[in-house]
Parts: C-alpha cells; structure tokens; sequence
C-alpha cells in the first residue's frame, strides 16, 4: 500500500493540473449513510414519488417527509481525507473538485473551488419568488420551511426546495460549465468514494484518460470499468492523508 500511495503522491505532484472527482464514499465516513445502499433513503422511499421535482411540485409537503429524515443526517463535519483535499488545494496541487455530494463538506473543509453536480442542500429556493435561503435560516423554520417573504403585502408562505438536483432535473448549467472547465486540461483526477456508474458525472475520469491523464481511484469497493493507473482499496480519511503527506513532504 505505501508504494502505491507514494506512486500516487508522485503522479499528484508531478500534474500540471489535478483535480479530484468525489461520491458518495467519501461522506460515509463522516456518518452521512449511502441513500442508495440496503436501509438506505432511496430504498424506503420510492424515487419517483419522493426524488422528482414533479413530485415536489405536486405534494411539497410529502417530499419533505422524505427531506426531513435527509437533513437529520447531514449534521456532520468533514473527515481528515475532506481537510487532506483543502491542504492539498491551498497548497496548489488541486485546482478543484467536482462532487455527486450534496452535503457541502467539501466547502467546510476549506475547499474552495467545487462544482457540485448534483447541486447542494446548502441552500434552499422559493420557486416562486426566485430566492434563495441559507440552510442555517431554513432550519430555524419549522417543516415544511416555508418562503417568509413579503409578496403584495402578504406572506408567500410557498413550501421551500433544497436547492439539491432531483432525478428529473437536469444538471444545473453553471455546474456543467464549471466541471467542464476544471476538467479541460487536467492530467491527474483522484477519484474518491464513487463508483463511477451515474452518469454524466462519470464521464469525467473518462475525459482526463482520453486528455493523457492519470487516473488514480481511492475507493472502499473498486469501481468496475474505471480502468484507473493505480487503485488503491480502503479508506478515503485514512488513505489521502497519506498521499496528500507525502506530496507536501516531496516539496519540502
Ligand atoms: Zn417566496
């Protein structure tokens, strides 16, 4: 394993331009449960019923039955592979990231250049007046939030959306601009905690290959059909401290 962390380190060190792709993997770690997995959100609530944003907008208040449950497990803070990323972006050896993550903790960490594809539950949006909340506000609110805008004189009371990507809706343009232009040039991607199987967002350790890049995968389960240079099997919060020590130790 060292070896392939320092082959890892060394690759990272030596790109002109890394970046990292990150799933959900990644905030298992820091207590955020798989939606997808068995007992996992989307197995006991059907997604078309709870996940669209056509559901959202027939029955608010029923989607936030499914969104309450989701908001109590995203009080969680960052692991150490999170802050081994944002070291490692202060530091000038990551452009950025692009997440499927909607939890922000990439940003709590200290990362400050991340697409996030799937958008984020950081905020929250009244469709009607085009306003958007900060999830500090929203959870003040009693559930479903409702918009405490003023509209003609009265309250709009219209039911809030986390500003998160439904399975209906597509990827937000400024998310698809952003990652395009992360990924444009880069010859490193780190992929964590991501199988790689959602598409358009697996698309992106595809392009960095087809650019000449390496693609290095830390990973509990290996990504079938990744194809990386190096995969390395275990724990995000244990194994990119490693790599991102051993690239600041290259420098010194
Ligand atoms: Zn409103």
């Amino acid at each position: 394993m060292q070896e392939m962390i320092n082959q890892a380190a060394q690759w990272l060190a030596g790109a002109h331009k890394a970046i990292v792709f990150s799933g959900a993997g990644v905030s298992t770690e820091s207590g955020i449960p798989d939606f997808r997995s068995a007992g996992g959100l989307w197995t006991r609530y059907n997604p078309a019923e709870y996940g669209t944003l056509g559901a959202f907008l027939r029955d608010p208040q029923k989607v936030w039955g499914m969104l309450a449950e989701m908001e109590q497990v995203m009080n969680v803070k960052p692991n150490a592979g999170h802050l081994a990323l944002a070291r490692l972006e202060r530091a000038g050896y990551v452009a950025g990231i692009v997440t499927q993550n909607i939890d922000g903790l990439h940003q709590a960490a200290g990362n400050t250049n991340v697409v996030e594809y799937h958008g984020s539950n950081r905020t929250y949006s009244c469709l009607r007046c085009r306003v958007r909340f900060p999830r500090a506000e929203v959870q003040q609110m009693p559930v479903p939030p409702r918009c405490p805008r003023l509209v003609e004189g009265s309250r709009c009371d219209t039911i809030l959306k986390p500003d998160v990507v439904f399975f209906d809706e597509a990827i937000p343009m400024q998310a698809v601009i952003g990652a395009d232009h992360l990924v444009r040039g880069a010859d490193f991607v780190l992929v964590v905690g991501t199988s790689c199987e959602v598409y358009p967002a697996a698309e992106i350790p595809q392009q960095v290959r087809r650019q000449g890049g390496r693609v290095v995968e830390v990973n509990m389960e290996l990504a079938r059909g990744l194809n990386s240079h190096l995969s390395l099997q275990g724990k995000f919060s244990q194994i990119v401290p490693a790599i991102a020590e051993r690239v600041l130790a290259l420098r010194a």
